[in-house]
């Protein structure tokens, strides 16, 4: 450790899994300046807002995170969304398959592209995770309550860094868990969005995977994504050419479907079909067999459009036939 750095004067260390941009907008308020002039100062004034920061970031910026802190390098990496490289994608094409798009355009964001939790986001500490980007997070298994992508009052996607806009001299004016439009807290009562026991039986199989790296399935996690998310695609697609697999989950998982908007892109949709997905994936051989026979599924309902099938799942195919 070098004791001659000179670390930033209001330096707060990051929380457990915070995502960089959360840790940053705290950071820019303990220094008592904006965001903006915060990066024109420390970061050779690279752009923060009009990127997916947590996604795609300049290396610049974690060089002077690393010149300005005692974090370590490996510290600094875990802020940034890539950190999932190899566990939930591999190849760089496959991270907006499995890292919700923000819809970025300028400083706004378009897409319900950042979840939270409604019991942790009412805690002492008020920040964002960074698992809270995952397209596979659903549930938060520490208050049991499913996770949301918008303000519950009036509807707009989360974008806590523009609580500082119109506010020239100072800093943020409101916490992170109120929303930028109408200025409501992002808390709702838990009595409404409880977790079902499937979905935490989920969300724990999809948390164990991510940490683990591998699962029974696979011992590359980043596969077994591929398959899930692909599947769930196919699940919710408007394509007739995918209409068996479609039909055939519909009938299957009725009770988990029946309540679902197809005509929507709102999180329940993705839920339910997500949590379907993951059911069918479940299954055991001869179960996955019965499953396939009873409508009519063969191995190119599932693969014809992905460009390499993980070895995994074609095993799993020609065990249940
Ligand atoms: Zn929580
Ligand atoms: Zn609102």
């Amino acid at each position: 450790m070098n004791l001659d750095k000179q670390i930033w004067p209001g330096y707060i260390p990051p929380e457990n899994d915070e995502l960089f941009s959360s840790w940053f907008i705290r950071l820019c308020n303990e220094h008592k300046i904006k965001s903006h002039s915060f990066s024109k100062i420390y970061f050779n004034n690279a752009p923060i807002w009009n990127r997916d920061v947590d996604l795609y970031c300049p290396e610049l910026i974690k060089e002077k995170i690393k010149a300005y802190t005692f974090l370590s390098n490996t510290q600094i990496e875990s802020l940034f969304l890539d950190s999932y490289q190899d566990l939930l994608f591999n190849e760089n094409k496959d991270k907006l398959f499995t890292v919700n798009s923000l819809g970025i355009l300028h400083r706004k964001r378009k897409l319900n592209g950042l979840r939270y939790c409604p019991g942790c986001i009412d805690g002492e500490k008020i920040y964002f995770r960074k698992n809270w980007r995952l397209s596979t997070s659903l549930v938060c298994n520490t208050c049991n309550l499913m996770l949301l992508d918008n303000c519950p009052t009036c509807k707009s996607p989360i974008c806590f860094h523009r609580l500082e806009t119109g506010y020239k001299s100072s800093l943020l004016e409101y916490p992170l868990n109120i929303c930028w439009v109408c200025k409501n807290n992002l808390y709702i009562d838990p009595s409404k969005v409880p977790a079902t026991d499937l979905l935490k039986q989920y969300q724990t199989y999809i948390d164990n995977t991510l940490i683990n790296g591998y699962n029974d399935k696979t011992q590359y996690s980043f596969q077994y994504f591929y398959i899930l998310i692909s599947l769930q695609k196919k699940i919710i697609s408007k394509s007739s050419g995918w209409s068996r697999i479609k039909n055939a989950s519909r009938i299957e998982y009725e009770s988990i479907l029946c309540q679902v908007d197809f005509n929507s892109k709102d999180l329940s949709l993705l839920r339910n079909s997500l949590l379907v997905s993951y059911l069918i994936l479940q299954k055991s051989p001869k179960n996955f067999k019965t499953f396939c026979s009873n409508y009519n599924l063969r191995y190119s309902d599932f693969t014809k459009d992905l460009h390499k099938v993980p070895f995994w799942f074609i095993n799993f195919f020609r065990d249940s036939f």
